[in-house]
């Protein structure tokens, strides 16, 4: 590319530097055609001269006698003043010989030719100087931060390529400018709600803790008392945990043991494992799987929390649908994975956006859910670390999220 470039560049002044050089021997040649022009002329006037000159002294000589000598000259004089002949003027071209000029002559062509050469080559190279200031200004407004600048592309030459990459850069330096933005915001936003969320439950753990162990309580009291402050403890300890696990994905600490695991086996577990949470919300499950066994290379604990995530996500946002649908098959080496809610369905503008660290649909950011928004970028993190993908799909049929995993170790 760069070879490319130079080579073409190169050539290109190779060809303005033979057209100057063309077009300043013709200025020079056209010069010449000039001086030939008035040296010829002036030659042919002195040839006319001499010639009078010869024939008035003839006359005066053969007419001596008859003519004094004052009608002598005027008769010079007007014989030459008739034919309006400067007698000082001086040929252009030396005397001795038609073809050579006068020293003088060939310094001023010498000088037409270089400074005829010169301008040529710089009103051919203007357009190409003036589309380099342009890049160049272009340059300094990026190094000042104003990635808003763009470059007009002129031409389709080295330069235009130049500028077009200059244009892509100031738009991607842009967008990633604006997702660091965005991140940090988010970040901040996280800061906050995770010091809310976790003022506020330990301030209610610490008060149900202060009435439990003061105040001489019915032991019923006591158990829910007690209750609370457990499960508050619980949702502290679970942000906490993904709060940590994802800067672990973040900064790639994690170390996955990989063996072979079996999904269906493992989805059947997990569904046992959630069977109380199903209950507790009201809903129903399915699984519907077409194989016995589905092996996959994989650290089992860190994909069972992937699908946990789904699941428990499902259970979560699907609490209204009454149902949550499973389903397993294995196709061209693959396994796919679909698990299936009803109820709340996540916006257009949003589903692009779920799998992003610190997101959160807007239906569910209140306290009754009280994610972090991790918990699908955790999954994804682990999902494609295991070589496989997940994506998601919301309508009135639905809210999917498919997994797509290879199979084999
Ligand atoms: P966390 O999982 O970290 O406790 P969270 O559930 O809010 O918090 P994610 O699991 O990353 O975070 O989900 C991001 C957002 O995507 C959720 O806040 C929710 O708005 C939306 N979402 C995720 N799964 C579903 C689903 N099955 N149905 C509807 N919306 C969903
Ligand atoms: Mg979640």
């Amino acid at each position: 590319m760069e070879e490319k470039f130079i080579h073409s560049f190169r050539y290109r002044n190779l060809w303005y530097s033979i057209l100057s050089a063309i077009l300043a021997l013709l200025t020079v040649l056209f010069f010449l055609g000039v001086v030939n022009f008035i040296s010829y002329t002036l030659l042919s006037n002195q040839e006319v001269k001499q010639t009078l000159e010869t024939s008035a002294s003839d006359y005066i000589t053969q007419n001596s006698n008859s003519i004094n000598n004052s009608v002598k000259e005027d008769i010079y004089r007007e014989s030459m003043n008739s034919k309006n002949v400067q007698s000082d003027a001086k040929p252009l071209k030396s005397s001795q010989s038609n073809d050579k000029y006068d020293p003088v002559i060939i310094f001023i062509a010498l000088f037409i030719g270089f400074a005829s050469f010169i301008t040529y080559f710089l009103i051919f190279t203007k357009r190409m100087s003036s589309y380099l200031k342009e890049i160049s200004k272009g340059i300094d407004e990026l190094s000042i931060g104003n990635f808003d600048v763009r470059i007009p592309l002129r031409n389709d030459d080295e330069f235009t390529r130049i500028a077009q990459n200059l244009n892509r850069m100031a738009v991607e330096i842009k967008a990633i400018m604006e997702e660091e933005r965005s991140t940090e915001n988010k970040k901040n936003e996280l800061i906050t709600n995770v010091a809310h969320d976790l003022r506020t439950p330990l301030t209610s753990i610490i008060g149900y803790l202060d009435l439990v162990s003061k105040k001489d309580l019915p032991a019923e009291i006591k158990d829910k008392y007690i209750g609370i402050a457990f499960n508050k403890s619980i949702r502290l300890e679970k942000l906490i945990e993904d709060l940590f696990s994802y800067t672990k994905f973040e900064f790639g600490e994690v170390k996955f043991n990989k063996v072979e695991v079996d999904i269906v086996k493992m989805l059947y577990q997990l569904l046992d494992e959630f069977y109380p949470s199903f209950k507790e919300n009201g809903l129903e499950y399915s699984f519907d799987v077409t194989v016995p066994s589905a092996i996959v290379g994989a650290d089992g604990d860190y994909l069972a929390r992937a699908f946990a995530n789904l699941i428990g996500n499902a259970i979560k946002y699907g609490a209204d649908g009454k149902n949550v649908n499973l389903r397993l098959d294995v196709k061209d080496k693959e396994v796919i994975v679909t698990i299936t809610n009803y109820g709340e369905v996540i916006p257009k503008k949003d589903i692009a956006h779920i799998f992003e660290k610190f997101y959160r649909v807007e239906y569910s950011r209140n306290e009754e859910h009280g994610g972090t928004g991790l918990g699908l970028a955790i999954a994804r993190n682990i999902f494609e670390l295991h070589g496989g993908q997940v994506t998601a799909r919301s309508g009135l049929n639905g809210t999917v999220f498919e997994v797509v995993l290879p199979i084999g170790i």
